[in-house]
């Protein structure tokens, strides 16, 4: 008979990320389980391994199990009975044991209707990623769960030395924030055009500044490779790093799902910046396969020759984008992803930062193309205004906002 125990009883062993991500595709799809996994007198894992890990890095809390000798048929388990979404758990009345709970225990972030660009058939929903606590976005659950696995796999955290590490600057704000949590030190490769302020936050923090190449290419991905290797230090890489891509399958995508569900959302499209491509790749194959191809994934870019902080074009190197269907990609000036910051603090009271600003025109281009013309659209903005004073400062002297 099919047992369903509990997952973190069992030992799995780990799945390459390609069979990873056909079996998630499947469960997502179909959501549930046909089949159970094979354990001996011990519990020990005798078959179907593969489900077991596949069922821990979706968040499942329990697993199906029959003993070895026992024949099943397809025991058609859905996903909710597995425990799939009592991974979102936050703590209701917002006290936490320590500033790593404040993050992961304190999900979801928000989803605001934005009334500047909803109308009467259409509403557009920011799901605000700056309410994360170390960088302030949408990077903490990145460098956490990166940062989480990598410990795992050293041993402890003892062993760890330093952590190197290239970021556009969320990502390393995030992980200087957690490097000291840990007591390691952080080295941060920031390309040139990062905002200066950014060395000075990075230095009060704690953490070394290396000011690198213009922007974040493959080459300087490579240089803080040879130099981790060099110094016995842990490089996570969250350009290739999959952990990048699995957390926000297992949180972002989940938690937006339960959003969208709770308010009886009609989700037309999903719309979002392309930097590492982690996120809006892991929302691509979580609502593609469990809710059809007609919820829209569209990505933006900055157009040819244009610097927006924390988004690249797609030809300067990305992994998962290339795994999952994109609908279409906007390429967005800096400009114009400026006048959709000034556009929606002036009216719906909020600041955004460049790439959101840079999502949300894409949006307007999207509703204007009518790629969407229907439903709900959720725009996921990474971070807020306030940290991009120096680029916004220079824009207004030379334009007149
Ligand atoms: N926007 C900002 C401000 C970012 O910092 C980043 C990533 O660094 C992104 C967008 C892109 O996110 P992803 O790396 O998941 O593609």
């Amino acid at each position: 008979m099919v047992k369903l125990v509990r997952l973190d009883s069992l030992k799995c062993g780990e799945v390459g990320f390609e069979v990873f991500l056909s079996m998630s595709a499947e469960l997502l799809r179909s959501g549930y389980v046909s089949s159970a996994i094979v354990v001996d007198e011990s519990g020990k894992i005798v078959n179907n391994g593969e489900l077991c890990d596949v069922l821990r890095r979706l968040g499942c809390v329990k697993a199906p199990v029959i003993s070895q000798g026992e024949i099943t048929r397809h025991p058609n388990i859905t996903l909710e009975e597995l425990g799939f979404y009592e991974d979102i758990n936050p703590e209701p009345m917002r006290v936490f044991k320590d500033t790593v709970e404040l993050l992961y225990r304190n999900w979801p972030t928000p989803l605001a209707r934005l009334s500047h660009l909803s109308t009467k058939s259409l509403s557009v929903w920011g799901k605000l990623e700056w309410y994360n606590p170390y960088s302030c976005s949408i990077k903490d659950r990145i460098a956490w769960y990166m940062l989480r696995d990598a410990v795992s796999r050293l041993g402890g955290v003892e062993r760890l030395r330093a952590i190197y590490e290239a970021t556009s600057t969320n990502t390393g704000l995030a992980l200087a924030a957690l490097s000291n949590v840990a007591g390691v030190k952080a080295r941060l490769y920031l390309p040139s055009t990062a905002q200066q302020c950014v060395d000075y936050i990075f230095r009060l923090m704690g953490a070394e500044v290396v000011r690198g190449r213009a922007s974040i290419t493959v080459e300087m991905i490579d240089d803080v490779k040879k130099d981790a290797l060099r110094d016995g230090a842990l490089n996570l890489n969250q350009f290739e790093n999959d952990r990048n891509f699995e957390v926000h399958l297992r949180y972002t995508a989940k938690e937006l799902d339960l959003q969208v569900r709770s308010a009886g959302l009609r989700l037309a499209a999903i719309v979002g910046g392309l930097g590492t491509s982690g996120h809006l790749s892991a929302l691509s194959h979580y609502f593609k396969n469990r809710y059809g191809d007609h919820v829209k994934i569209i990505g933006v870019q900055p157009a040819r020759g244009e610097v927006i902080p924390g988004i690249r074009r797609v030809e300067s190197g990305m992994k998962w984008v290339h795994l999952v269907k994109i609908d279409k990609i906007y390429e967005v000036t800096l400009k114009e992803a400026l006048e959709e910051v000034i556009n929606t603090a002036r009216k719906d009271g909020i600041l955004v930062g460049l790439s959101s600003g840079a999502v949300l025109r894409a949006v307007s281009n999207a509703v204007e193309e009518e790629v969407v013309s229907e439903g709900d659209v959720v725009a996921v903005l990474p971070d807020h205004g306030l940290k991009y004073i120096e680029i916004i400062e220079k824009c207004v002297e030379y334009q007149d906002f």
